[in-house]
């Protein structure tokens, strides 16, 4: 029961005194003589847990008629996350919810999701999508960057402006460190690329990997119990992390050997990795995710597999002359239902909702109205 809210536990002093700048710097700007709501971008991974865990602490440190300004931790959830990872999520997020109801912070707990119409399977099942690699990533836009971007959009819309936290930190890559330079102006807060009314705040972005880990390894978080799980979840699943998205420029990782905590579906990656490191680490269950992964992604490019004309009835071929298939074949799509309703009954989890399958069925059925058509345009022996 959270009836006190203990002082931190002891940090190495240098790192103390880096981490009480970023405290002060929070609290400064939460301070501000404004009302625009914070938005803290929560994937459940190691930069956004601390990130969250030093809001709450610095509002926490605040008397309460200071609390004057909504905080909204966001998850985005693909619908198709690593189930170790989505459980993990869930917990901390109860956690956060019974901890900022009985301390009264002006704290909400969102999930976003993708559109029920642009989901992972209603894409690759009922569209028949190639599922996706490198050159047609069609599902981070769809159900990462969209969902919380709509959710933020929504907030900037009715406060006027939104500030948006963020866990990213210079050293975790090249790549990153290139994204991070994009908003380094010297102040605090910098437009969002793409978001109209939307400033980012990246409160920890000179800390190092070291200097998170040493953080979460001694400090309980302010919404009680200890930040072992995350640790453990990190080991299990040996490596990084799929960050809060809200930019095809903050999503270098997604869909990397570098990412082991994005989708299990995910083709875009040569091997699964998050999955096989919880399967080695003793979650057996997992193995049937992973077979059919890889199923999925040995079937991409067979022909056979995929209708000629694409969606939009056109039949592409490229400059240099090469015939580009379109989607996935009715029986194909079928074939995939049937194996992701089979994975369903052999893991006991869901896997496909109820509301996914009526769509993809209505898809169906709308496609093979419309290649019954073009046939008919084409005439006979075409
Ligand atoms: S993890 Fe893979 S499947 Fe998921 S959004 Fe990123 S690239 Fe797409």
């Amino acid at each position: 029961m959270l009836d006190s809210f203990a002082p931190p536990d002891a940090l190495d002093p240098d790192l103390d005194r880096v981490i009480s700048s970023i405290r002060a710097e929070l609290r400064n700007e939460y301070l501000e003589d404004h009302s625009f709501p914070w938005i803290v971008g929560f994937s459940g991974g190691k930069d956004s847990t601390l990130v969250a865990h030093l809001v709450f602490e610095m509002l926490l440190s605040l008397a309460p008629a200071d609390r004057r300004r909504p905080v909204h931790i966001v998850s985005n959830d693909t619908l198709v996350e690593s189930p170790l990872v989505v459980a993990h999520i869930a917990t901390v997020q109860a956690e956060m919810e019974a901890a900022a109801r009985a301390w009264r912070l002006p704290i909400s707990v969102v999930t976003t999701r993708p559109d029920p119409d642009a989901t992972f399977w209603v894409n690759l099942i009922g569209r028949g999508y190639p599922s996706p690699n490198r050159s047609f990533r069609w599902c981070t836009d769809r159900m990462k960057i969209q969902p919380t971007s709509r959710y933020i959009r929504q907030q900037a819309a009715a406060s006027g402006e939104v500030i948006l936290l963020l866990g990213v930190r210079r050293d975790e890559s090249a790549t990153r460190a290139g994204s991070v330079a994009r908003y380094d102006n010297g102040t605090r807060l910098n437009d969002h690329n793409d978001l109209k009314g939307c400033k980012v705040f990246r409160p920890i972005v000179e800390l190092t990997t070291d200097d998170v880990w040493e953080f979460l390894g001694t400090v309980s978080p302010p919404w009680g119990g200890t930040h072992r799980a995350l640790i453990q979840l990190y080991r299990d699943a040996g490596g990084g992390e799929c960050p809060v998205v809200t930019s095809q420029d903050d999503a270098p990782s997604c869909g990397t050997t570098s990412s082991r905590f994005g989708c299990w579906t995910c083709t875009v990656v040569e091997k699964d990795r998050s999955l096989t490191g919880f399967v080695e680490a003793g979650f057996a269950e997992f193995a049937p995710l992973i077979g059919f992964r890889d199923w999925l992604a040995s079937i991409r490019n067979d022909p056979n597999r995929r209708m000629a004309r694409r969606r939009d009835g056109r039949f592409l071929v490229t400059k240099e002359g090469v015939f580009v298939p379109g989607p996935f074949t009715f029986e194909t799509r079928r074939e995939i239902l049937e194996r992701v309703l089979e994975l369903q009954t052999c893991t006991g989890q869901t896997v496909i909702s109820d509301d996914e399958v009526a769509r993809v069925r209505r898809i169906w059925a709308e496609d093979a109205a419309q290649a019954a058509a073009w046939e008919a345009e084409a005439g006979p022996g075409s």
